[in-house]
């Protein structure tokens, strides 16, 4: 049966990573893979995640055994906290269910698991929103599922900001229950964020037309630098009621990619049901996670539990973060001020004004192109750049790239 098997082409992003590996130019430059990289590019374990790693291995009582189908609770808690805030309502009146879950991408594909398989009008599924663009990811794992996909107008070329009228238009234009994907924060890949105002009125027309918010949470921390704050949208969207499903990734703001720490949270409306729909929930999503995974991995998860639940190291997180999400503000800043002293023709405050691990260059896929082949530049045909693979060395030279290509 395999002969009818179709070649695949390769996932154009780890395509990306292994010509770049193949590549032995001394100045070649890597602004693929969003994965965080020090001033010397080379991967930064968190010193906090050092930290727990040492309390893990001296502790004399651990051991290997599975863990629950829904994961590590000290860790699946302090998750959910994380996101809606410890003295969210929400807990109290035990309106969450939190699952353990293969990183993001683990947690976006049970989310949508349960959504084909529970969320019907009138017997059929709902089309799922996505902005355009997003996250390549999303678009195969909801037509996986059989769920079927289109886009909202999300970025605006002409601004390289938000298109937040289109955006709104198409979030009322609708049908009634539609399932809205929307990024947390740092919009990957555009690194455009709606503001608190447009958040709120993406809330309002989204209420109006009850929409089922579903948030892929993966950058918390990298867009402010402030825990709270990058979850400000999907606490807001809490207090106004939504029923909603949140994705929640640990790869990027722990540093723990490989290790695949992730959690994927219902929360319910509040209702006097409310305690009692969250459980038969839960136990929905137990058995969907049962015959996927049967259960989630342990050691990142464990990591993270243990800066989660301990004071100190949860300060030291903090500023882990800050020495993340400021080296790329000090990247942001050197790249825009090299190209505007170039006088590179075109403008590059967005370099500035977008936020999180990405930009959204506006380079076209020719000039892209041209990049890789001329100046050993690796990024995606979009255009979009990892800043965290920028650093002092290696700005001047990747602004000198642009601005050659640029004017040719
Ligand atoms: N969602 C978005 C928007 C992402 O950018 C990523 C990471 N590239 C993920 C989810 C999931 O990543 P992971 O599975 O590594 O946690």
């Amino acid at each position: 049966p395999a002969e009818a098997v179709p070649q695949a082409p390769e996932d154009p992003l780890f395509g990306l990573m292994r010509a770049y590996r193949a590549d032995d130019s001394p100045d070649k430059v890597d602004l693929g893979i969003g994965a965080y990289r020090d001033d010397n590019a080379k991967p930064w374990v968190l010193p906090v995640v050092k930290k727990a790693d040492e309390i893990l291995r001296n502790d004399p009582n651990l051991n290997h055994e599975y863990l629950p189908i829904a994961g590590l609770a000290s860790f699946t808690n302090k998750a959910g906290e994380l996101l809606l805030g410890p003295s969210s309502p929400a807990f109290e009146e035990k309106r969450v269910s939190s699952t353990q879950t293969i990183s993001g991408t683990g947690a976006v594909h049970l989310g949508a698991l349960f959504l084909a398989k529970f969320y019907k009008v009138n017997g059929a599924s709902r089309t799922v929103y996505l902005s355009n663009p997003t996250w390549a990811n999303h678009n195969q794992i909801f037509t996986n599922v059989g769920l079927s996909i289109t886009t909202y107008p999300y970025f605006d070329k002409k601004t390289k900001g938000l298109d937040i009228e289109g955006m709104k238009r198409a979030l009322a234009d609708a049908p009634e229950r539609s399932i809205i994907l929307l990024h947390a924060c740092a919009h990957n890949p555009t690194g455009v964020d709606p503001t608190e105002e447009q958040w709120r009125e993406i809330a309002d027309v989204m209420a109006a037309k009850k929409h089922f918010p579903f948030f892929d949470c993966a950058y918390q921390g990298f867009a402010s630098g402030d825990l709270d704050r990058d979850a400000d949208a999907i606490r807001y969207f809490v207090e106004k009621g939504f029923e909603l499903l949140i994705a929640q990734s640990f790869a990027k703001n722990f540093g723990l990619y490989g290790e695949r720490a992730g959690c994927f949270h219902y929360v319910a409306p509040p209702s006097p049901q409310a305690a009692e729909i969250t459980t038969r929930v839960a136990s929905q999503l137990a058995i969907l996670q049962r015959s996927e995974i049967s259960n989630p991995p342990i050691y990142g998860a464990r990591i993270a539990s243990t800066v989660l639940n301990d004071k100190a190291l949860f300060e030291e997180w903090k500023e882990n973060l800050r020495t993340m999400s400021g080296r790329i503000l000090t990247m942001r800043k050197a790249l825009r001020t090299k190209l505007e002293e170039l006088g590179t023709p075109g403008t590059w405050n967005h370099i500035t004004d977008q936020i999180g691990m990405f930009s959204f260059t506006g380079l076209s896929e020719t000039q892209v192109l041209r990049l890789r082949e001329e100046f050993h530049v690796y990024m995606t045909k979009n255009g979009r750049i990892s800043m965290a693979g920028l650093n002092t060395r290696n700005v001047e030279y990747f602004a000198k790239a642009v601005d050659k290509i640029v004017r040719e």
